[in-house]
């Protein structure tokens, strides 16, 4: 089952579009789907959460082309991770910067790693994105009990169209440990 990239949750249906059969109708009755209507439009969202009824899985392959991808972990007193992936003519370059905490005493130096993505890593962030809902995520995920902390950002920039930003402190939306560890394998980096 798909989890939901709002509350987690894995009680999520197809969203069937366009005029409905009896055997739809039916199968909205039990829960096996949910109807979404006549108009078929590829900005419609695909899933529909059963728990906390929001909408999911918008079509974004006609968002263009992707131009960056920006993202961050890390917070004041721990290890902070910048990843730059961004189109390079017709390549994608990725840089990797790891800075130790800024109260370190240990004598590591910053790193910072560049190269260009394969296309397999190319396909695979696409995929990434894709996957895990990431576009539709909440804005801001935020505790504001906790000070300091972690904080992480992930920025999603196509071409010709706005920033896609979603950020957090402390708190993390249910996908968020898959594009860590997404973010950690093209790196190369261990976070
Ligand atoms: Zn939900």
């Amino acid at each position: 089952m798909i989890k939901c990239p709002f509350c987690g949750k894995r009680h999520t249906i197809p969203i069937q579009y366009g005029m409905p059969t009896h055997e739809a109708f039916l199968d909205e009755q039990v829960g096996k789907i949910k109807l979404g209507g006549c108009i078929i439009s590829e900005d419609n969202p695909s899933r529909y959460c059963k728990d906390c009824h929001k909408t999911f899985g918008k079509n974004f392959k006609n968002f263009g082309i992707l131009e960056k991808v920006f993202f961050f972990i890390g917070g004041f007193g721990g290890d902070n991770h910048f990843i730059d992936i961004s189109l390079e003519s017709t390549s994608y370059s990725l840089t990797y910067r790891y800075l130790l905490p800024f109260d370190s005493k240990r004598k590591n130096e910053p790193i910072e790693q560049k190269r260009t993505l394969t296309e397999k890593e190319v396909a695979y962030l696409h995929g990434i994105i894709d996957k895990l809902y990431i576009c539709e995520w909440a804005r801001s995920s935020i505790d504001k009990d906790i000070l300091d902390g972690t904080q992480w950002s992930i920025e999603i920039k196509y071409q010709g169209r706005r920033t896609i930003k979603k950020f957090g402190s402390n708190k993390f939306p249910p996908y968020f440990s898959e594009l860590k560890k997404a973010m950690s394998k093209l790196s190369r980096g261990k976070f």
